[in-house]
């Protein structure tokens, strides 16, 4: 997620860990040395000015493939899915080609309620895409009996394969899910025209969780780089050491969020702060914003149930497959809890 806020006020100070390179695979450019950026100067632009075209194809161009989108999401999404209970569908193309693909339950059914889960909003946040597989291959079956499941793996391909924040117009996907036309992107014009192409229109949506990760490169290179954007300075920020939830303040489902904290607890460990970028704990793991002023994917469905998951990959031991399952975790958990309560 990382701070919601331009400029951090905080004056915290963490030793960044290297990147981790282990899911790039032979073929594939290496991660160019994001730690030894520092984090008040940007590589591009001025301070103080905003970044006009060139700016933003100087920044295009510094780009690079490390991984593909093809093999590693859509292959694995069409050879893992149960297909005599999802139907995969591609529901859009960006900008070079990229195929936006879903998986949707078969013989959707009006009675039933409509989930939506995404992955990928922010393409260099791996386990949102992978722990959104994981969740698919195992565990996505047990509940098409109570629900007709969307689920979007990886929303943003083109910034998946080039392990980028924003996509290729420098514009961050998960602020352009909000009502005014003019902040949508390629990215969530599709998800939006795959929630209006769906029966029962965006009245029935009563769950989405959009999984995503915070990492400790958002503090060396993606936050300075849209504070570069913006024409201004980055200040650092503490980045939070756990998993935490990013609820909407609109319509809070506590509860419902306790639920999810309390499995991902046995996955992974809990941010403990009493504050997470910069926004006060509501309970344990757990902050709430405006959703939707914000544009997040989160508030894209208008679903009573949304939720934005934040793990945390960079944890000393934490491996991606724990990553992945906390994801999983988040998923279940929430769909266990609304049976329960609503069905
Ligand atoms: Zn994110």
């Amino acid at each position: 997620m990382s701070n919601l806020a331009e400029n951090s006020s905080s004056t915290i100070n963490k030793p960044i860990r290297a990147i981790r390179t282990s899911e790039f695979k032979d073929g594939f450019k290496p991660l160019r040395k994001l730690e030894s950026q520092p984090a008040e100067k940007y590589r591009i632009g001025s301070i103080g000015k905003p970044w006009g075209a060139s700016e933003k194809a100087e920044w295009l161009a510094q780009t690079s493939v490390h991984r593909s989108y093809v093999k590693e999401v859509v292959e694995k999404l069409e050879s893992t899915v149960d297909t005599n209970l999802f139907e995969v569908k591609q529901y859009g193309t960006l900008t070079g080609g990229f195929p936006l693909m879903c998986a949707l339950s078969k013989n959707w059914d009006d009675k039933k309620p409509n989930v939506l889960v995404t992955g990928g909003v922010h393409g260099y946040e791996t386990s949102g895409v992978q722990g959104v597989l994981l969740f698919l291959s195992t565990a996505a079956p047990q509940y098409a009996e109570s629900f007709n499941l969307a689920v979007c793996p990886c929303v943003s391909p083109w910034g998946y394969e080039r392990v980028e924040r924003w996509n290729q117009f420098s514009v961050d996907p998960n602020r352009s899910f909000g009502p005014d036309p003019k902040t949508h992107t390629e990215e969530s014009s599709a998800v939006k025209a795959l929630l209006a192409s769906l029966e029962g229109g965006e009245a029935k949506w009563m769950c989405h969780v959009d999984c995503h990760e915070t990492t400790d490169t958002d503090e060396t290179e993606y936050m300075p780089a849209r504070a570069a954007l913006a024409g201004s300075v980055y200040k650092r920020c503490d980045i939070p050491d756990g998993f935490y939830l990013v609820g909407d303040s609109v319509k809070p489902e506590e509860a419902w969020h306790k639920a999810i904290i309390d499995a991902v607890r046995e996955v992974t460990h809990i941010c403990p702060d009493k504050s997470i970028i910069e926004e006060p704990v509501t309970q344990d793991g757990c902050i709430l914003v405006p959703a939707g002023k914000l544009g997040l994917c989160a508030s894209v469905s208008g679903a009573k149930y949304a939720t934005t998951t934040e793990v945390y990959p960079d944890s000393p031991g934490v491996t991606d497959e724990q990553c992945n399952r906390a994801q999983r975790a988040v998923i279940t958990s929430a769909l266990d809890f609304i049976i329960a309560a609503e069905l």
